[in-house]
């Protein structure tokens, strides 16, 4: 069991139980804190000592007692930005896990503190990448970090790297690198103007955050 998406009944977050084959030691990715009874349950059944708990972003609508209730886990949480006691690492920062190590990378646009996480062959971008056919982002805090993001970190990653996205669309949630650089609906085979001019269009005076995007429409692909 590398890697156990955590899959919410209602709604399309996932979350990730990323457990080290060797030394018994794991990390959770985006964890929610409705979900720790499984979670507690997971490292239990699978004898894991629970080492990190790596949060990808975090959203201001988000309850507060969210983070304390993950702090509950007794463990650092990693997250960019500087709220109170949390671990915000650098770019290419490394956290040890097993015989492993999880890289971090400093991935803005969906949030303005966003992270992402490489452990071996897999990434977990959160919501800065949507996979699964006609992917698309939602209010990005801002497109050109997004882009910058997509195409100079997650995209320069070897091919045959998994995407581990923060939400599930349509029936498929893990996707490559070599696939989503080549067929991503609005990343692959478009420009950074091109891209930056598609989301200016769906921006407007009557959207609620009129300096931001509105929801994209779902390409057909
Ligand atoms: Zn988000």
């Amino acid at each position: 069991m590398p890697v156990r998406t955590i899959r919410p009944l209602h709604g399309h977050a996932l979350s990730y139980l990323l457990a080290d084959p060797h030394g018994r030691e794991a990390a959770l990715v985006d964890p929610q804190s409705r979900d720790l009874p499984l979670i507690h349950a997971l490292l239990g059944e699978h004898r894991l000592s629970l080492r990190w708990v790596l949060r990808t972003h975090a959203h201001d609508a988000q309850p507060p007692a969210e983070l304390a209730a993950l702090h509950g886990l007794g463990v650092p949480v990693v997250q960019g930005g500087d709220a109170a006691q949390v671990r915000a690492p650098d770019d290419g920062g490394r956290l040890p896990l097993g015989r492993g190590i999880i890289r971090v990378l400093r991935t803005p646009g969906h949030t303005p503190d966003g992270l992402s996480f490489v452990w071996g062959d897999r990434l977990f971008c959160g919501c800065l990448l949507d996979v699964g056919g006609c992917a698309w982002q939602r209010w990005p805090a801002d497109p050109a970090l997004l882009w910058d993001s997509v195409t100079g970190k997650l995209f320069t990653l070897p091919d045959d790297t998994l995407i581990y996205p923060g939400q599930y669309r349509r029936r498929c949630s893990v996707s490559t690198v070599h696939d989503q650089r080549r067929w991503h609906a609005y990343f692959a085979r478009c420009s950074r103007d091109a891209y930056l001019a598609r989301l200016a269009a769906h921006a407007g005076p009557d959207h609620p955050h009129p300096h931001r995007p509105g929801p994209l429409p779902t390409p057909r692909c």
